[in-house]
């Protein structure tokens, strides 16, 4: 008999664990490698360009005020979002990653006896919270690794409160344009909320980014979910944040810890936000990347899915072995089997360097499967 499994409610004893990149310093001390630093990372979709030097500094001047409690309503950032936005102060949430701000959503719409309908490809952050809250995952086959939004749909049921779609989609790297997603968006039954996750939104050239603020300015019954780990580099620090209308963002708040995000996590995306061109670096870098990326897999005979984010799904045949080979030879990326990939890898796309390292443990692992 275990005591706390008798205890604990049905639902969690029997959740699945998701399992994250591995921090460079775990794979050193598994190889025995003394210097951390041979060690290339390219699996969590962070910003190899490291944050913005703006950043940097913001944090190197809040590290003297660490010894006061943040400013629980995040007042200046808030502030400062809303207007490059042009959303209302009201309609900002912030979390600790958006990943929190996925579990505040949870808490305020899901629990047993409802639903939420994903794409059976898209991020998996999404069933594992819904599982957590006791709630069931619908999950809907993409098309060409794309959110089929017709399908999703229609596999709304009565008890659906969520609909959830990652717009650019990790780990497929695909998007939906902004027509069918407003076609989507307009055709949803009343009884729910639609979730859209664009963490990687920023990559995109602005004339590409879906207009989705505008549906939290008319009132809709919509979350827009953002975060500053991926192209503001900042992943390290944890915050992210929902928009959405003022009615959306107060139960948010209900749920909210009074401290969740930090002092240093503002300051540092405050000043991330007024630094224009470090996005435009990370934009250019990840271009570059990518398309040394699709050039090597083409070389190396490989299928991949063309991507607009930064990183790429490529399928080698026997995922995680390849990602164990490569692993081995210092080289991190991600095995795609908790997604139903068994045969594929995700890559997130590096500095030039990183990048030629990567395709050749990748070319080295080819050769011993
Ligand atoms: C990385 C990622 C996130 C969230 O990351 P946080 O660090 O928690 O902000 C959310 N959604 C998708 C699709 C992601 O890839």
């Amino acid at each position: 008999m275990n005591p706390f499994r008798e205890r604990a409610n049905p639902w969690v004893a029997g959740l699945g664990v998701y399992e994250p990149g591995k921090p460079i310093e775990e794979v050193a001390r598994e190889l025995g490698l003394p210097d951390p630093e041979a060690i290339v990372k390219l699996a969590s979709n962070e910003n190899a360009l490291g944050p913005s030097p703006r950043a940097v500094r913001a944090m190197r001047r809040a590290a003297r005020q660490m010894h006061l409690y943040p400013d629980g309503g995040a007042f200046r950032l808030r502030h400062r979002l809303a207007e490059i936005l042009n959303l209302r102060p009201e309609e900002l949430c912030f979390g600790a990653g958006s990943n929190e701000l996925i579990e505040f959503i949870a808490h305020v719409f899901l629990g047993p006896s409802s639903s939420i309908v994903m794409a059976d490809r898209a991020f998996v952050v999404y069933k594992l919270i819904a599982a957590m809250f006791g709630a069931e995952t619908i999950s809907v086959p993409m098309r060409d690794f794309t959110h089929d939004l017709d399908a999703m749909r229609q596999a709304i049921r009565p008890d659906t409160r969520l609909v959830f779609v990652a717009n650019p989609n990790n780990p497929t790297g695909t998007m939906v344009e902004n027509d069918a997603l407003t076609r989507f968006v307009e055709s949803l039954p009343d009884h729910v909320v639609a979730v859209l996750d664009e963490a990687y939104i920023e990559l995109l050239p602005p004339e590409r980014q879906p207009d989705s603020l505008r549906w939290v300015r008319e009132g809709r019954p919509v979350i827009v979910l953002r975060t500053f780990s991926k192209t503001y580099g900042l992943a390290g620090l944890r915050i992210g944040y929902a928009a959405a209308p003022p009615e959306g963002i107060r139960l948010l708040e209900r749920v909210r810890q009074p401290f969740n995000t930090s002092a240093m996590a503002q300051e540092a995306a405050l000043a991330a936000l007024d630094d224009p061109r470090h996005v435009e670096r990370t934009r250019r870098m990840v271009r570059q990347g990518l398309r040394f990326f699709e050039r090597a897999c083409r070389t190396m005979n490989l299928p991949y899915v063309p991507s607009v984010a930064n990183f790429l799904l490529v399928r080698t045949g026997r995922g995680r072995e390849i990602f164990e080979r490569m692993q081995r030879e210092g080289v991190i990326v991600r095995p795609m089997d908790p997604y139903g990939l068994p045969d594929y890898i995700r890559i997130t796309v590096g500095r030039p360097a990183e990048n030629r390292r990567c395709a050749e443990a990748l070319k080295k692992a080819l050769l011993f499967s």
